[in-house]
């Protein structure tokens, strides 16, 4: 199974990457935040429960997460392999992945690190709410998010480089450009 994680800070570009490589490889991908926001617009018990911590900018707890995560998985006993987006945000998460993973006897293949400076985020989430209208792009609970950021997911980067699985990729220019230095990774599991 090749099993995937992208990773960077909100608007490094994880889930338009993400669209290529499912496309590419044939993974299931499995975007957190897409999931939540399904459970919000469809007003499930779930989404009743996190859509103000999500408007407000604030990580939904663990439990929840990794109890959703574990569940979408399972959807997909026949996956060749998947690609996780937005998760693990906290190494309490990136442990359970783990063990969640050995469980059915599979791994992480390699986790991506897209780097994007704090600058060039803004701008672009700026750019992105004027489409999206996402509450949580607002400037406001922009800075939350990245403050999360900083606080809790950036802890999960020095947790895969001690595996040895951690690949950063520069996370700006030209989209395919980013997308071939991906390729380049990805083929080699
Ligand atoms: P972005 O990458 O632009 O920040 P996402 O769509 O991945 O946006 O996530 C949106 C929001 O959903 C996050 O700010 C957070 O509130 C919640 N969320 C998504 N994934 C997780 C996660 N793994 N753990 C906790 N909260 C999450």
């Amino acid at each position: 199974m090749l099993n995937l994680v992208i990773f960077g800070p909100p608007g490094a570009g994880k889930g338009t990457q993400s669209q290529k490589l499912i496309d590419q490889y044939q993974l299931v991908h499995i975007s957190t935040g897409d999931l939540f926001r399904a459970h919000i617009q469809n007003k499930t018990e779930l989404g009743q429960q996190v859509s103000q911590l999500i408007a407000d900018g604030n990580l939904v707890p663990d439990s929840i997460t990794i109890a959703m995560l574990e569940e979408e998985v399972k959807k997909n006993p026949v996956a060749k392999g998947f690609i996780f987006d937005g998760f693990p945000r906290t190494v309490a998460q990136a442990e359970a992945l783990d063990a969640f993973l050995e469980s059915v006897n599979t791994s992480i293949s390699v986790v991506i690190a897209l780097d994007v400076n704090e600058s060039e985020l803004t701008a672009r989430i700026a750019k992105r709410q004027e489409i999206s209208g996402r509450a949580d792009d607002a400037a406001d609970k922009l800075v939350k998010r990245i403050d999360e950021y900083f606080q809790k997911t950036i802890h999960v980067l020095p947790y895969y480089e001690a595996q040895g699985k951690l690949s950063k990729v520069n996370g700006i220019g030209e989209i395919d450009a980013i997308y071939a230095e991906l390729t380049a990774i990805v083929d080699k599991y």
